[in-house]
């Protein structure tokens, strides 16, 4: 039924003929979504319902941004392989394209929109600041100040998306930046939504990657699982090498799109006994990010006095990006 309104795309004679690779020639020649301020035209219609109930978010059927998150997931499902995911590893974990503190980076992301989200048009810095006050509601304690930083800095990673050669940044299609995540280099799990659309993935075809296991050993660790590529990989990885968060923060900002695990428990036949412990802090992690979408937001001069100096506190040296 999702076909209905793509009646002009070809979908089995090539109309994403190029879905099996992601070399930087691709990024602009037939991607339909696009990175721009706010002038989406569901923007003026879409208010932010604080009577919106938990079942409501991430309704993936008749949401008012319907049509340009079912776009997006076929691209992404489509041409996300395991040759994509390496080749943008290798670009991007160089952490050369710009040195910016944390804070600078916050006020940068503003310009990004998130064309995978079906319940918000609200701009990824009151996404940030939401999620962070969200982790600070649930665990006020100062001993998870660590939780409430990585709420604020989780979706960092989104400025690939963004297209300013003077940041080293190359605006990177919103498929390989957002959406939710999935291992890659294994057989595809029907706990993703719009899985249908891996039919055309051209890994579903390779016998080295179409198996229950794939390239992985069973139980082998997540930590041995390549991720599709995409913001979470990429600020978990500058957080790793770059910040002082503990191990419960890096699992949240690595795998908090990783729904088809942490909400549906797919994939388990690939996680170690430390996942399964990580697990519920990630769950944590997601009530943050995906319930605070509808709440009154403050700015982040508003609560530049308890967040400033603990960004200073968990990233001491500002980011290599
Ligand atoms: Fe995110
Ligand atoms: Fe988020």
């Amino acid at each position: 039924m999702e076909e209905k309104n793509h009646h002009h795309h070809s979908n089995k004679h090539g109309e994403h003929s190029n879905g099996g690779t992601c070399k930087a020639k691709d990024k602009d020649s037939d991607c339909t979504t696009t990175t721009t301020t706010n002038d989406t035209n569901d923007t003026n219609d879409l208010t932010i319902d604080p009577e919106k109930k938990t079942q409501d978010f991430r309704n993936y059927n008749n949401s008012r941004r319907q049509e340009t998150v079912n776009n997006f997931y076929k691209e992404l499902r489509t041409k996300m392989t395991f040759e994509c995911t390496m080749e943008k590893r290798e670009e991007h974990l160089q952490f050369n394209k710009c040195v910016m503190t944390p804070w600078d980076m916050l006020h940068y992301l503003d310009q990004v929109v998130d064309d995978s989200d079906p319940d918000t048009s609200l701009t990824q810095i009151q996404h940030a600041i939401q999620t962070g006050e969200a982790a600070r509601a649930l665990y006020p304690g100062p001993e998870y100040d660590w939780f409430h930083v990585t709420g604020l800095i989780h979706d960092l990673g989104k400025i690939l998306a963004v297209n300013d050669k003077s940041k080293g940044l190359t605006g990177e299609p919103q498929w390989c930046v957002v959406g939710d995540t999935f291992p890659v280099g294994c057989q595809f799990n029907e706990t993703n939504i719009f899985y249908e659309y891996f039919e055309n993935n051209p890994d579903t075809k390779n016998k080295t990657y179409n198996t229950f296991y794939g390239v992985y050993e069973p139980k082998c660790g997540l930590n041995n699982v390549f991720m599709s590529w995409g913001h979470d990989e990429y600020m978990y990885q500058i957080a790793k090498a770059q910040s002082k968060l503990p191990e419960e923060a890096l699992y949240m900002l690595r795998y908090h799109s990783f729904y088809p695990w942490h909400n549906k428990h797919g994939y388990m036949h690939l996680c170690s006994d430390r996942d399964l412990e990580q697990l519920k802090w990630v769950k944590t992690f997601q009530k943050c990010d995906l319930y605070s979408k509808s709440h009154e937001c403050p700015t982040l001069e508003d609560v530049a006095d308890y967040y400033k100096p603990l960004l200073d506190k968990y990233f001491p040296n500002p980011i290599r990006w």
